[in-house]
């Protein structure tokens, strides 16, 4: 998203040499078994046991695949301790230093009009936090991605993305900066509901048009042109009632080698994407298996469900954020030399609220999602009916996902159900359905005739 690519260019003079050596991935221990080949304990018998089959296909994972995923995986929680306490340290010193107040007089020379002030206030915030933040941020999305064999990007186009990124976050985020000071000065009574209405309303326009006008900033997304692999997604799309006439392809591979795919956007906006990982290593059961997914999202009305249960989230956070305010500023507000809400110089502290708010909150929020995540695969799997390349799946994401975490590491950490549930999940479902696949040897038998 684009939070993701808010980073600088500032910093590229002192970083340039830097990543030249990192340029090669590392390609992902494969599993030596071929995982489209269905193991013995998977396929169809009058001793079908789920549990023995889910055992089979987390066997194709070799250890080493597995050591190194967990790894992976694992260094994301510490990950998400160090970025707050990075983010807090940078508000700290912004606040402290009066580094703030003094990006705010400086605005305030350089204009009177309030909204010009706010935006030029946004702009130096972004840069300096940028330049700040930059080597947390190279080495969180640049060094471990390529370490870990999932980045495929070499220095400069990473650079190039981040600058990107840094271009937009100026834009968008001095609109939405502009927008909540106005909202807060004209409403000093009322602002936290108000507040909270507009942020959720930015949410809205943003997941609208990103997929039509962020994404195609840093990928190429086309029109699929490939009936083997259209036919059978539009097929499923018209059957579940999702009105989408067209497949895309975004080519994801220009940055990682994660495979994903959405469905996303509302009546006019509406498309299906594949990523071109998915399209290049996926066989057409998997495909098919991940499209079931992602339509469920899009048939359970996951995103107004989501929108919904963020605006639950953002009353609570504004309301938490107007008592902190003044909590603080009562106490520190004239060492910091910041003036009140209405005063642009309060942004670190907002975002130094927002930061605590958001790393208390992050096992309800994973849980939240891994719900609906869950909600997707049951779909998904009654959808394409295909266990066996949605197990196919479950391994091609281990790559970068714990298979096995314990209970409460997955209800904090996980916003998907694990790689083991998942699986797990496929084959409990291919046992109670055993007669589709008893026709082949333990292939999925033949598609259903066309409805038209
Ligand atoms: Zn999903």
């Amino acid at each position: 998203m684009v939070n993701g690519h808010l980073r600088s260019f500032a910093l590229l003079v002192l970083f340039g040499g830097f990543g030249l050596g990192f340029a090669q991935a590392q390609p992902a221990i494969q599993p030596k078994a071929d995982i489209t080949q269905v193991p013995v304990a998977a396929q169809p018998s009058a001793y079908f046991d789920a549990e023995a089959a889910t055992e089979a296909y987390m066997a194709m994972i070799p250890p080493e695949a597995t050591a190194r995923s967990n790894a992976y995986f694992e260094g994301g929680y510490w990950l998400i301790l160090w970025d707050f306490l990075y983010a807090l340290v940078i508000a700290l010193l912004l606040l402290n230093l009066r580094w703030s107040a003094r990006m705010r007089d400086l605005a305030e020379r350089i204009t009177r009009f309030k909204w010009l002030r706010d935006a030029i206030y946004w702009g130096q915030y972004l840069l300096l936090t940028t330049v700040l933040g930059f080597p947390l941020e190279f080495y969180e999305d640049f060094l471990r991605e390529h370490k870990y064999g999932l980045a495929t990007q070499s220095f400069w186009p990473w650079m190039g993305d981040q600058g990107k990124g840094l271009l937009l976050g100026l834009v968008l985020g001095a609109l939405a900066v502009v927008l909540l000071l106005a909202i807060v000065r004209r409403l000093p009574r009322t602002w936290w509901i108000w507040g909270a209405v507009a942020a959720l309303g930015m949410i809205v326009v943003a997941s609208v048009i990103t997929p039509v006008f962020i994404t195609p900033i840093f990928n190429k997304v086309t029109r699929l042109n490939d009936p083997k692999i259209t036919v059978p997604i539009l097929r499923m799309a018209h059957a579940n009632g999702i009105p989408a006439n067209d497949v895309y392809q975004v080519d994801a591979s220009r940055q990682t080698t994660r495979m994903s795919a959405n469905v996303s956007g509302f009546a006019n906006t509406m498309r299906i994407t594949l990523n071109d990982n998915l399209l290049r290593r996926g066989s057409p059961e998997e495909i098919q298996a991940v499209m079931g997914h992602e339509m469920g999202h899009y048939v359970m009305n996951h995103i107004p469900k989501s929108i919904f249960f963020s605006a639950v989230v953002y009353l609570v956070f504004f309301a938490f954020l107007r008592w902190g305010v003044d909590w603080t500023l009562a106490r520190w507000g004239t060492h910091w030399q910041v003036r009140g809400i209405t005063d642009p110089a309060v942004l670190p502290l907002v975002f130094l609220l927002a930061g605590i708010f958001f790393f208390v909150l992050t096992p309800v929020l994973n849980t939240e999602t891994r719900m609906h995540e869950k909600e997707a695969d049951m779909f998904g799997l009654n959808a394409a009916r295909q266990p066996d390349g949605f197990a196919q799946s479950a391994i091609h994401l281990s790559e970068y996902r714990k298979m096995r975490p314990g209970k409460w590491e997955e209800r904090i950490f996980f916003d998907h159900p694990s790689g083991y549930d998942r699986i797990h999940s496929a084959m409990v479902w291919k046992g109670e359905n055993l007669e589709l696949f008893e026709k082949a040897t333990g292939q999925p038998v033949a598609e259903p005739p066309a409805a038209h």
